[in-house]
């Protein structure tokens, strides 16, 4: 690889498989790792380039001229592209051309995207530029001022009350697709009472999903544990009966059941995203004429585990597994 194919791959990257997105040309619109948080389980490690106010990095026409050569050489091998993403090793809003990088990123015909930690959605200029966007993924670890400083560890600029409203009035402005992103922590932001709160602010959002993800690579700190699949659980109904849409993001990826046509991996793919309750368990042994033991035969094999929440048993993928 070249310099020059060097740095336009750290720039242009993918595209990769995502749940979320799909197919996804990744734009590293900063260098690595300039954030306004250092979560505990960031898999890029401790950030030492604090920094919560916005300024150019690059110039937009280069970031551009990148991501076309890219979108060309994957157009030509008859490839698909279902978004171009911004997602660097760091915020990406932290870029002050960022609004600018997405318009030109949209001349080329794709749908645009940003993954933010939302911390910067309080002023207006990065409102507007998420506006552009044709899908914005929000990060919320927490709505308690104490559980958001252990978990994300903000810069001493940011207030966590201006994140969470600065995302509930984006919302009811924008007319793309608006989903959010927490990533649960055992011990830090899944206590029952912080949930019943977090659930209840995302409902009032009304973003399209509402995902709930495991740390799946090394954290920045030891002290970043995946939750038990209670608490997973837990969470996952206290944001459905708080009128959001929750789905799992553990580390699974889906397995196309209808293609595949075997009920142990279509089982597999749905409980990783959704819990399933035990009556919807036996339906779906029935309609899909499944052995009626596959149930007991993945709880031995450590695959799913059996959670109550509210009186009722649910089936969840197991986090801790010998596949995760
Ligand atoms: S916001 Fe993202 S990049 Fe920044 S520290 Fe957290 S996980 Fe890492």
């Amino acid at each position: 690889m070249s310099g020059h194919e060097f740095l336009d791959s750290l720039i242009v990257f993918g595209p990769v498989p995502s749940r979320r997105l799909g197919r996804s040309l990744g734009v590293n619109n900063i260098p690595p790792k300039i954030c306004s948080y250092s979560c505990v389980y960031c898999q890029l490690g401790r950030t030492h380039h604090f920094s919560s106010s916005r300024k150019t990095y690059y110039q937009p026409e280069d970031i551009f001229e990148r991501i076309k050569a890219r979108t060309d050489v994957i157009i030509k091998k008859g490839e698909k592209i279902d978004y171009i993403t911004f997602v660097p090793d760091g915020e990406p809003t932290l870029d002050a051309k960022l609004g600018l990088e997405i318009d030109m990123a949209k001349t080329l015909g794709f749908k645009t995207a940003v993954i933010t930690n939302s911390s910067l959605i309080g002023l207006d200029c990065v409102k507007n530029d998420l506006m552009k966007a044709d899908l914005v993924c929000f990060k919320v670890d927490a709505v308690q001022e104490d559980i958001w400083k252990k978990i994300d560890r903000p810069s001493k600029n940011i207030s966590l009350k201006t994140v969470l409203e600065g995302i509930k009035s984006f919302s009811k402005t924008y007319k793309g697709r608006l989903i959010t992103d927490t990533m649960l922590c055992g011990g830090l932001n899944d206590d029952a009472r912080h949930i019943i709160e977090l659930a209840s602010y995302l409902g009032s959002i009304g973003a399209c999903s509402n995902y709930i993800s495991t740390i799946t690579r090394p954290p920045a700190e030891n002290t970043a544990k995946k939750p038990s699949e209670e608490k997973l659980n837990g969470a996952f109904q206290a944001i459905n009966m708080a009128g959001g849409r929750a789905e799992l993001n553990i580390g699974f990826e889906g397995v196309d059941f209808s293609s595949s046509g075997k009920a142990e991996e279509g089982f597999l793919s749905i409980i990783s995203v959704h819990p399933m309750r035990e009556d919807a368990v036996m339906a779906f042994i029935k309609n899909t004429g499944a052995d009626p033991g596959l149930i007991e035969d993945l709880k031995l094999r450590g695959e799913i585990v059996e959670t109550i929440y509210a009186g009722e048993k649910f089936f969840i993928r197991k986090i801790n597994g010998p596949r995760a």
